[in-house]
């Protein structure tokens, strides 16, 4: 019901948190399985290939011929990962796949997914987007009673807990497993010939699946993060997991189950203003119409007169047209952006002050010269990037440059799964709008409202969790400092 819901208000302060902690604390990802296709590992990649923008550090596919499970996982992206070569040896009908974002360190290699492990009730291999808020609690009860952990990723407890249940099948020691979870949860299984896949009772990460048409009439089902993923590979989408439900597909097809009791949708926002690829549909709704939408309401709640429209690509690039839509102001690519930038590229040893947006964009001057300029983009978190912005936006001639926002300010931590900084960070929980507008040296700031933003999403029964701007966090964040500390430990 739309405000029966429990919201739990996290009072921020400051002491409670220094900065680091919050650096360890995400895990933007994407996931991707496949049942029933001779090509299973070949068509993982390509879903991975898809997913990309979900994380870049590493990626790894695990497929299965229903005897044995074949594995690679390495740093980098999807596209250098897996060779010919390398898919060659990824045999069977069904895969799993992982993309995924983390901080750098030496354990990072150890935290790729997918997970395997072989317990007594086989071999299983798990990849999962979002964040478990109490995997701290669970892994020190598990060590405790003598499991050993080899990464500091989340995702390994709940193997642990399945290899753990006294549950004699694999569907019941995971069902058990997952009601043990609080939090974001889009999991995909792999064990033996059957593919598994669960969302955690909120919804709070996307996870859809669709079916592929093969040779001979027949067809297999397919899940990911996404649906650019299902598009690559001509895949329909059908629908989304459920919140709370649980998907086995087997030889015998494939049969859903509720496997916790229904709660209140928390649908991450975010996917829609920023995270997803605008050609995606993400909690069954077109990215792109939400981001059009959301620029429209921008232009009617922070009109200004200006000479051209231009986006922060590629993020602001929707919400700018919706914009120039609504307010008839032409729209400009002044900022071209090079796609090509590679963590590999060495900065000159001199400091070059704001060389990092230099290397990403670059003006069009003769756009901009002497003109009133609007810049969109699609969020705010700590104004450092933005201020440099505005400032070669300036710098190319632009006589005055308006900043909009498409989302309202972003005043709280994500524990849900969304790369945000600690609070110190985040400019607009520790200033107002009037000092952000000075920080980042534009001549007007202009945020869109947490009312047009559940418009622009079309939320109407409060689906959505809008956490990141309001600090009314949908799930209880019990011990939420000592998970920062173990997290950190961890790291
Ligand atoms: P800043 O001005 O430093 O706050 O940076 C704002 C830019 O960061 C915007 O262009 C956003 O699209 C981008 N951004 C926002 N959230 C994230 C995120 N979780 N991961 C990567 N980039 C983000």
């Amino acid at each position: 019901m739309a405000f029966s819901r429990t919201l739990w208000k996290v009072n921020w302060h400051r002491s409670m948190f220094d900065e680091s902690h919050f650096d360890k604390l995400h895990e933007e990802c994407g996931v991707f399985a496949i049942h029933g296709h001779p090509e299973a590992a070949n068509l993982a990649y390509l879903g991975l290939y898809a997913l990309q923008h979900r994380g870049q550090e590493s990626a790894g596919i695990v497929s299965s011929d229903g005897r044995e499970a074949y594995c690679h996982k390495s740093m980098g992206h999807v596209a250098d990962i897996f060779t010919p070569e390398v898919l060659g040896r990824l045999l069977g009908d069904h895969a799993i796949g992982h993309t995924r974002y983390a901080t750098a360190g030496d354990t990072v290699l150890l935290n790729a997914q997918p997970f395997s492990v072989a317990c007594n009730k086989g071999k299983v291999a798990v990849a999962h987007n979002g964040n478990i808020t109490n995997a701290s609690e669970l892994r020190r009860e598990l060590e405790r009673e003598g499991s050993i952990f080899q990464a500091s990723s989340d995702t390994e407890v709940i193997l642990h807990l399945v290899a753990r249940s006294r549950e004699r099948t694999l569907a019941g020691a995971l069902r058990e497993a997952l009601l043990q979870l609080e939090g974001a949860f889009s999991l995909v299984f792999l064990a033996g010939d059957r593919v598994i896949v669960a969302r955690d009772p909120h919804g709070f990460r996307p996870l859809a699946f669709g079916q592929m048409e093969m040779s001979g009439g027949k067809s297999c089902y397919v899940f990911a993060s996404e649906t650019c993923a299902f598009d690559l590979i001509n895949a329909v989408y059908l629908g989304d997991v459920e919140p709370g439900e649980m998907i086995i597909v087997g030889k015998d097809g494939m049969t859903r189950e509720r496997y916790a009791p229904v709660r209140d949708r928390a649908q991450c926002v975010f996917e829609h203003v920023y995270f997803s690829r605008p050609d995606s549909m993400v909690f069954g709704r077109a990215v792109q119409e939400s981001r059009e939408y959301l620029g429209r309401l921008l232009a009617q709640e922070h009109p200004v007169d200006a000479d051209i429209i231009v986006p922060v690509p590629d993020s602001g690039t929707a919400a700018a047209l919706g914009y120039s839509a609504e307010s008839g102001i032409r729209f400009g690519q002044a900022l071209i952006r090079n796609h090509y930038v590679g963590r590999t590229f060495i900065e000159p040893s001199q400091a070059i002050r704001d060389f990092g947006v230099k290397l990403k964009l670059n003006p069009v001057r003769h756009l901009l010269e002497g003109k009133r300029v609007i810049l969109v983009d699609d969020s705010l978190v700590r104004g450092t990037t933005s201020r440099k912005i505005v400032r070669m936006v300036r710098n190319a001639g632009a006589r005055e440059v308006h900043l909009r926002i498409s989302c309202p300010p972003t005043v709280s931590p994500c524990f849900y799964g969304v790369d945000t900084p600690s609070i110190a960070e985040l400019i607009a929980a520790n200033s107002t709008v009037e000092q952000i507008r000075r920080f980042v040296e534009a001549d007007t700031l202009g945020y869109l409202s947490l009312p047009s933003l559940r418009e622009a999403v079309a939320d109407k029964n409060h689906d959505y969790c809008y956490a990141c701007y309001t600090g009314n966090y949908p799930t209880e964040l019990v011990n939420i400092k000592q998970l920062m500390e173990a997290k950190e430990n961890r790291g």
